[in-house]
């Protein structure tokens, strides 16, 4: 899916978009996952195919500042955060957007409040129908911009299609997480549905099919996460696995493909419902890119992306098996050669390391960012880490081979183009 958005100048870069211009211009089939590198001799910054907004995030962008520029009178509301980055919801908030809900589902303001001139803004993660119908039965002129990525519908299309044909949904996903929150909710209406964290959970739903767990501890471990007509003992006969968009990948396909096997088993071959095409382009293609990042070979790796964004945790989840991973919400969070402030995913806590680039160089960072982080915050990582290695005065010949590739291709676009008799 490819369309152009009209995204504030601020959130674009000097740096990055030259990167991506050629690499797009290179490899217009992006076929080509090998990394762009920046090289400066004692650094060389290594950076993946594909990073940054993705079509979802753009598409919810551009809808939210057309929302406030065609509504200058207007309170504007977005039902939670955005998307997940702190500098696009605080540019938002500093526009006068006011924010109706937590990420958490917690209400910060009510819907009663709501008057016929305001305007909602439905952010791209998509909302629950509860909150839909609650929109609906407001005031007759309140005005809903509903910015919910089509990746994000289709997974609810998909979840109505297979529970229309009597299978359960099962969704890979973070349970209070807005987009499985929506997710559960969509596809309720129409099948039994369960949300099923990762694949020791996967692992937990084959013993407990195959009769080596009890209906109690079922209880335990999905308690809240499935729904009222979810009947654990018949539910699970028919099945189909959609995901929460942005989980990883591989673990998706790899809980689809246990839980297939395994239904078919006792079942039959009709017992699980072909899901695949639910898994987003985007999620796929970043992972796929910090996979070749990671074949590449580096000292470590910075991600940047906002500290509740979940594929960007999927990101470092990745890097951090093949190096040490630092995942920072911007560049501020790199205080100087000793000290970086980062998101330690596993505990949850912010955490200073030390030490953390190699001493003597040359050293290869590795930089990528989750798909809700504007290329403007990368670029000022790359200038940051560039000033610690005294060579941000070379990042223009650093970038001239991309600059060349532009060049060239448009000589050739210009060459190949029909002459006028
Ligand atoms: S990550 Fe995928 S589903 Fe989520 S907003 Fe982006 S394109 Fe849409």
């Amino acid at each position: 899916m490819s369309r152009n958005f009209d995204i504030p100048l601020f959130y674009r870069s000097p740096v990055i978009s030259v990167l991506k211009e050629a690499r797009r211009l290179m490899d217009r089939y992006k076929k080509d996952l090998s990394p762009s590198i920046l090289d400066f001799g004692v650094l060389q910054i290594k950076l993946g195919r594909h990073f940054g907004f993705c079509f979802g995030v753009e598409n919810a962008i551009d809808i939210a500042y057309r929302a406030l520029a065609e509504n200058p009178a207007s309170n504007v509301y977005l039902l939670s955060e955005m998307i997940h980055n702190p500098h696009v919801n605080q540019d938002l908030k500093d526009r006068g957007v006011r924010f109706i809900m937590r990420p958490d589902g917690q209400g910060l303001v009510d819907l009663d409040q709501l008057r016929d001139t305001d305007v909602v803004i439905i952010p791209a993660f998509g909302t629950t129908t509860g909150m839909l119908a609650r929109l609906q039965a407001g005031p007759a002129r309140l005005r809903v911009y509903n910015t919910t990525c089509p990746f994000v519908e289709k997974v609810w299309n998909r979840s109505a299609q297979i529970g229309k044909q009597g299978y359960s949904v099962i969704i890979h996903g973070r349970h209070n997480h807005e987009e499985t929150r929506a997710t559960f909710s969509h596809a309720d209406e129409s099948a039994p549905c369960l949300v099923v964290r990762d694949m020791a959970e996967a692992e937990f739903l084959v013993r407990f099919i195959e009769g080596q767990e009890d209906l109690e501890r079922f209880q335990q471990v999905f308690q809240g996460r499935y729904s009222e007509d979810f009947d654990p003992q018949t539910s699970l006969q028919r099945i189909g696995v959609v995901n929460q968009t942005t989980m990883l990948a591989s673990e998706t396909r790899a809980i689809a493909a246990l839980l297939e096997k395994c239904v078919q088993e006792h079942y039959g071959s009709d017992a699980f419902a072909d899901t695949r095409d639910t898994l987003c382009y985007a999620t796929n293609e970043n992972q796929d890119a910090t996979l070749a990042l990671m074949e590449s070979g580096a000292d470590l790796a910075i991600v940047v992306g906002g500290y509740n964004s979940s594929n960007t945790s999927h990101l470092v989840e990745l890097l951090e098996q093949k190096m040490p991973a630092y995942y920072i919400k911007d560049a501020d969070e790199i205080e100087d050669r000793t000290r970086i402030q980062h998101l330690d995913i596993h505990s949850g806590q912010l955490k200073t390391s030390q030490n953390w680039l190699p001493d003597p160089g040359p050293v290869r960072i590795v930089l990528t960012s989750g798909a809700s982080c504007p290329d403007a915050l990368v670029d000022a990582v790359i200038l940051r880490v560039c000033d610690l290695f005294g060579v941000a005065d070379q990042l223009e010949s650093a970038l001239r081979p991309y600059r060349q590739q532009i060049q060239s291709a448009e000589t050739d676009a210009l060459e190949s183009a029909p002459q006028p008799e």
